[in-house]
């Protein structure tokens, strides 16, 4: 199975300890995106017709420049301003879209709106991590019927953010049938709910160390609360 070469990755997430395996999986992705783009890959030349013409989303472009590879940035925003420049003006010339008589309002975008729409939505480093992402995603499901170790395993990690439980929610159902779906779910709800309360004491007691009253009592698993509690509810690692 294709799946199995994922298993390494997904294995390590769920060992990590994050408050959400999931975004342990998709910050590792994002890693070896940025530094496969930020490597000697940017020299290659089916990798700068991809950069050229997906771009980067904005906060993407901000981890690269926070990569301090300032040549290798600047040599794809050449090529890539090169390219839009050049398509940008033949398409800003053809003006804007035809009015339809009737209502008056435009029944298409003008084409250098729809070029930019089109190049806005796409990114090199979130498309290289979906791609890998949705095979890690499958490798779970892989693992959970056919790796004796991992339900225990999954058991016993730190729970999922809300948008990925919702996320193995949802795919569970395609991925999974009969007593496997009954005890992925089972096994999902639990963990999630879990944990959430966990975190949410934790929040609690994080709260109450503000209270003069509590000031001399020990922080207990509060000190990293917020960072935690953001990854819960924002599917977003902080760094520290
Ligand atoms: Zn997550
Ligand atoms: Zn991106």
């Amino acid at each position: 199975m294709a799946e199995q070469i994922y298993t390494i990755p997904v294995n390590d997430a769920f060992d990590s300890g994050c408050e959400c395996p999931v975004c342990a999986m998709n910050r590792e992705l994002e890693n070896n995106a940025i530094e496969y783009t930020m490597g000697p890959s940017y020299m290659e030349d089916d990798n700068r017709a991809l950069t050229d013409k997906m771009g980067f989303c904005p906060h993407h472009t901000r981890l690269l420049y926070a990569q301090k590879n300032r040549l290798g940035l600047a040599l794809m925003l050449k090529t890539h301003t090169d390219k839009t420049i050049k398509e940008m003006k033949e398409l800003a010339a053809k003006g804007p879209a035809p009015k339809s008589s009737f209502f008056g309002k435009s029944q298409t975008e003008a084409p250098v709106v729809e070029y930019i729409k089109e190049l806005e939505s796409t990114c090199f480093i979130c498309d290289r991590m979906e791609q890998m992402f949705d095979r890690y995603i499958d490798t779970i499901f892989h693992m959970w019927k056919k790796d004796p170790g991992f339900p225990e395993k999954f058991r016993s990690c730190k729970g999922f953010c809300t948008y990925h439980y919702g996320l193995l929610y949802e795919k569970s159902s395609d991925k999974l049938k009969g007593d496997n779906l009954t005890s992925f779910i089972d096994a999902l709800n639990n963990v999630y709910f879990d944990n959430m309360e966990r975190v949410n004491e934790d929040i609690s007691w994080f709260i109450d160390k503000f209270d003069y009253r509590y000031k001399n009592d020990p922080w207990k698993n509060s000190k990293d609360a917020l960072p935690r509690g953001i990854i819960k509810t924002a599917h977003t690692i902080i760094d520290n």
